[in-house]
């Protein structure tokens, strides 16, 4: 399946990425704009104080110099900002009205005033407390004024303004920029933020690649790490050690499939032969049972593959189920010695117990004796006539140890690694003879790891062998 563009995780990064840093130049933008806004009405409103004070003090410096000179000669001196000035002199006895207004020749009379309150409130003001304040009116100027209303001596309030045509076309200009370098800021981040998700999500792409080329056919396929330390190289090693597993996983399938059919097959073949060659012309009553006793040998054998075969798959099918039950090891090991008695006798070999202590574990009474009879079945089984076999269980440092060690045949150093993999037996001819299929140790290493326990095997050729399994006192076993 192919990820749709949009669907993708580096279009969904880069589209987070965009809108986060989109807020932020935006947020960034709007603390800006009001601080550069904030600085400009500042600058403005030192303006008028200093324009108010300059009329003043051009009115009080001055000898024989009227408010209307004094307006005048003020209104010249800052005409770039073309203030507009007016004296309101307000009445002192009723302490409401208005006595007089001297303004600016320029200025409409009724216009650009406040009310009377505004005007008293602004005489009790100091300097630390001045009247600025905005005129949206648009009468006297198609722009708002920025005004302040300066209390002199009188009680007089000289009253400057300023339009805020400069102040907002400054404030225009800075909108203006701002969203043009804000917009090219956006579109240069995303690039680069594209590119560099991109670059980071690319051995993504390559897992992926990969995992889609890995099949069941194929599983050697590895994906390239190049010595990464971070997540994705976390991630391809995961990956990788995934595959290795399911490699070898299946190659045990594979060959374990092999194995079975190869098993099976070779005693039908042998049933085949016989039964063919049987009836290739008249046999006596001798020869009938002959053949029959051999294939029935060869039916057993057939017999004894299967149940194995089915005994290990059931076991396996155990998987995650806890022995809670407490089992008696030392009643299981009697009544398989028991059990192998007669076996024992055939051969004329002697079933010693040494010793054997109570001891309890944790686990399955039906697998343990299993294992049990497996490995006693093998020492009598590759022991010769008159050999002797040697049992014992016995409680050491919070351990148990269940041996078994017999004088038979011994297994060559070079085979001890392989002797607990599936139909593995040492010498074809050897062990069939002696009725093995090589699966007996398969079931005793299954059933003994899931009950905790560690094997070890000891032997010297045509000396003898020894299996040891050491278990931990009542210890909860997990499968
Ligand atoms: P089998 O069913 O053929 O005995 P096992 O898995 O039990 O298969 O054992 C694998 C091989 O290990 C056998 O073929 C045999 O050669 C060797 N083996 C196991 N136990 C003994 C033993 N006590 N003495 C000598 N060889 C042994």
């Amino acid at each position: 399946m192919k990820t749709k563009k949009f669907r993708s995780l580096s279009f969904k990064l880069t589209l987070w990425y965009i809108v986060i840093l989109g807020g932020i130049i935006v947020l960034a933008g709007i603390f800006q704009y009001q601080g550069f806004k904030d600085s400009l009405r500042d600058e403005l409103d030192a303006r008028l104080l200093e324009i108010a004070d300059e009329a003043y003090e051009t009115w009080r410096s001055r000898r024989g110099v009227s408010w209307e000179d004094a307006i005048r000669l003020t209104a010249d001196r800052f005409q770039s900002y073309k203030p507009l000035i007016q004296l309101v002199q307000l009445a002192e006895r009723d302490k409401k009205g208005i006595e007089k207004i001297i303004r600016d020749p320029q200025i409409p009379e009724d216009s650009y005033l406040f009310d009377n309150k505004t005007y008293h409130r602004a005489d009790r003001s100091d300097i630390d407390n001045l009247i600025y304040c905005t005129l949206t009116e648009r009468d006297l100027s198609s722009y708002a004024l920025r005004v302040i209303l300066y209390p002199v001596r009188g009680p007089n309030i000289v009253q400057v303004g300023i339009s805020l045509e400069n102040t907002d076309a400054d404030l225009r200009r800075l909108m203006i920029i701002m969203i043009l370098a804000g917009g090219l800021l956006m579109f240069l981040a995303s690039l680069g933020g594209n590119f560099i998700i991109r670059k980071a999500l690319k051995p993504v792409k390559s897992v992926v690649h990969t995992a889609k080329k890995i099949s069941t056919d194929d599983l050697s396929l590895r994906i390239e790490a190049r010595q990464r330390h971070d997540e994705i190289g976390e991630l391809v090693s995961t990956f990788n050690n995934m595959i290795a597993r399911l490699e070898k996983s299946v190659k045990k399938i594979k060959q374990f499939s092999g194995d079975v059919s190869h098993e099976l097959r070779t005693p039908l073949t042998i049933i085949r032969g016989e039964i063919e060659v049987l009836l290739r012309k008249e046999r006596t009553k001798e020869e009938y049972q002959q053949t029959l006793k051999s294939t029935l040998e060869e039916a057993a054998h057939l017999e004894q593959i299967i149940d194995d075969l089915l005994f290990l798959s059931r076991i396996e099918s155990l998987e995650k189920r806890e022995f809670d039950k407490s089992v008696q090891l030392d009643e299981i090991l009697l009544n398989v010695v028991e059990s192998k008695e007669l076996a024992a006798k055939k051969k004329n070999i002697t079933l010693d117990i040494i010793k054997v202590e109570p001891a309890r574990i944790q686990g399955e009474e039906i697998l343990l004796e299993r294992m049990v009879a497996n490995i006693i079945d093998n020492a009598i089984r590759y022991t010769p006539q008159e050999g002797r076999v040697e049992i014992a269980l016995e409680l050491r440092e919070g351990s148990i140890l269940f041996s078994v060690r017999d004088t038979g045949i011994g297994i060559p150093e070079e085979s001890l690694p392989f002797i607990f993999d599936r139909f593995y037996v040492v010498d074809k001819s050897r062990d069939k003879e002696a009725g093995g299929i090589g699966l007996g140790l398969s079931i005793v290493t299954w059933v003994a790891e899931s009950h905790g326990g560690k094997i070890e095997v000891r032997s010297e050729v045509s000396k003898g062998t020894t299996f040891l399994i050491r278990f931990q006192q009542e210890q909860k076993a997990n499968v």
